[in-house]
């Protein structure tokens, strides 16, 4: 079967969900039996979102290869089950500076350079790459912003250009827009979808489904009247109300029948039903919890969640696994001393010290980790919060004044955590840190070995500093050891204290990995220690 697009739209606001309708659209077609992966193409001028301040545009994903990507591919490995790739995320900047590289190059011959068709043959080469590795049936490609945007202009038009060539079955536009609800006038207003499939067609491009956000249901004359206005069928009017939690919106949208109006449109082979069993049995045991617990979430971006998706959907999927509702408390790190530590951490049952950047806030990181391991409560730290701990016990069970990492203070006397070797010639900012997947080898007899349940992990990466090894035999002697080493480079990955119920703080980032069925076991495990201290008090 020659592979099929699905290009996901979005109009009238962002933040309409377009990640989670693409995600969801493409659980369906899986469950169904088909291959599907998911690809973003962002309108923005960086290269990646590396380089962005998370304020900007919410966490990072880092893919297996190392890709730093937009958020949305969390979504899509997490619902999908499939790692993603660097093909998989492309913004405007990879395309421009594909473009300007070959220009240079002289591969143009001579001729001027333009939006169309350069840049707009090089968004379609993209658009068909995934498609070209025979991997997939079908590829759905979500288009950032909102159409009508000056910067999505070359990207809706490249979709136009490839519906011809491709032909009209082989493509479908799924246009996402807003139905809202005025409280005064006490109903809801079609003219937004109207006007946003107006400014799409006027682009060339007419959608197939509309997927229209609303608070409230969407009645059936209204839907008629949105099918008349927009040149659609009434049975492709979807409706996609706010749901409890994003992982109901596959079964909202089977509902709603969104993968039956795909699958009519594609003239795709009418396969099974979708076995959505092992999703229904992950959403029940998320809806009925029989336990509860708190887990303090330290960091520094605490004021947009965003920031900690990956890490907040672990929660949600190891919570599913224990079958236990987490609850979030979020700490400002900047905010956290020692005279208010301990009030304000003391209902917690568990504390994550969360991954990072720069000095602010660290002071704050080192209360908190000292508190839970003076008290014995529950503590996961990820890739900064692990650099935290290692200075944490340097400092106070070590005795080593001023210890620290030199990403925060450069003249320390005592570097716990130091530069990489290979980072100290890197003068460019943007992908040059230690990314993507690594091995790890983990100790026999340590919790990360039993955590796991075996000896060899992968594991993926973001940083530029490392545990500084003329330390770790001190460290090993007082009690906090390396579990988890690189078996190449003998670089720590894990270390845990001994003597503590549950002190585990990772190098890597365990919440990349972790998806709705496959629960990241470190996640699990630690929503399971929390369970059991909160039952010990
Ligand atoms: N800033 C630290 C480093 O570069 C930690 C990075 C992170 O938490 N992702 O090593």
């Amino acid at each position: 079967m020659a592979t099929k697009y699905i290009f996901v739209t979005g109009g009238v606001t962002s933040s309409l969900g377009k990640g989670i309708i693409s995600a969801s659209l493409a659980k369906l077609l899986q469950a169904r039996g088909f291959t599907v992966t998911i690809q973003k193409f962002d309108p923005y001028i960086n290269i990646d979102p590396g380089t962005l301040n998370p304020y900007e545009h919410g966490e990072c994903f880092v893919t297996e290869d190392g890709a730093e990507t937009d958020l949305d591919l969390g979504h899509y490995e997490r619902f999908l089950n499939t790692p993603t790739s660097q093909a998989n995320n492309v913004t405007t900047g990879r395309i421009y500076n594909h473009v300007i590289t070959r220009e240079r190059e002289g591969a143009y011959l001579g001729k001027t350079v333009q939006v169309i068709p350069h840049i707009t043959d090089e968004i379609k080469r993209r658009m068909l790459l995934l498609g070209q590795t025979g991997e997939f049936d079908i590829v759905i490609t979500e288009i950032g912003g909102c159409v009508g945007d000056i910067e999505s202009l070359p990207f809706i038009e490249a979709l136009r250009q490839l519906r011809w060539e491709l032909g009209v079955h082989e493509t479908a536009v799924i246009h996402l827009t807003l139905v809202p609800y005025l409280r005064a006038a006490g109903e809801l207003k079609t003219k937004p979808t109207q006007h946003s499939v107006r400014t799409l067609s006027e682009a060339g491009v007419q959608p197939d489904i509309l997927v229209c956000r609303s608070e409230h249901p969407i009645p059936a004359e209204m839907r008629k009247k949105i099918a008349l206005f927009c040149n659609v069928k009434t049975n492709s009017v979807i409706e996609s109300l706010d749901a409890e939690t994003i992982y109901d919106v596959p079964l909202l949208m089977r509902k709603e029948k969104l993968d039956e109006r795909v699958i009519s449109k594609l003239k795709l082979p009418h396969r099974v039903e979708p076995n959505l069993d092992s999703w229904k049995e992950f959403l029940g045991r998320l809806k009925n919890p029989t336990a509860e617990v708190n887990v303090a979430l330290v960091g520094k971006y605490v004021e947009l969640p965003d920031a900690y998706k990956s890490i907040i959907e672990s929660f949600v999927h190891a919570g599913s696994a224990n079958e236990c509702k987490v609850n979030i408390k979020w700490f400002q790190s900047e905010n956290l001393n020692c005279d208010n530590v301990a009030s304000l951490l003391k209902d917690m049952d568990a504390v994550l010290v969360a991954p990072g950047f720069g000095e602010r806030g660290f002071a704050g990181k080192l209360e908190a980790i000292r508190f839970v391991r003076e008290n014995n409560i529950p503590f996961m730290g990820i890739c900064l919060g692990m650099q935290c701990a290692a200075v944490e016990f340097a400092r106070n069970v070590l005795g080593l004044e001023g210890a620290a990492s030199t990403e925060m203070f450069p003249d320390t006397q005592h570097p716990i955590i130091d530069m990489m070797e290979d980072q100290k010639q890197v003068t460019q900012m943007g992908g040059t840190m230690r990314l993507g997947a690594y091995t790890c080898e983990l100790k026999r007899g340590s919790k990360a070995y039993s955590i796991y349940g075996k000896a060899k992990v992968t594991e993926r990466h973001r940083h530029r500093y490392e545990f500084n090894n003329r330390y770790l035999e001190a460290f090993e002697q007082a009690g906090m050891i390396a579990s988890g080493i690189n078996p190449d480079t003998g670089l720590v990955e894990v270390i845990e204290l001994q003597h503590h119920p549950w002190f585990v703080a990772a190098q890597y980032h365990p919440e990349l990995k972790s998806t709705a069925l496959t629960p990241h076991p470190l996640f699990v495990k630690f929503v399971k220690a929390a369970i059991n201290y909160a039952k010990s008090k």
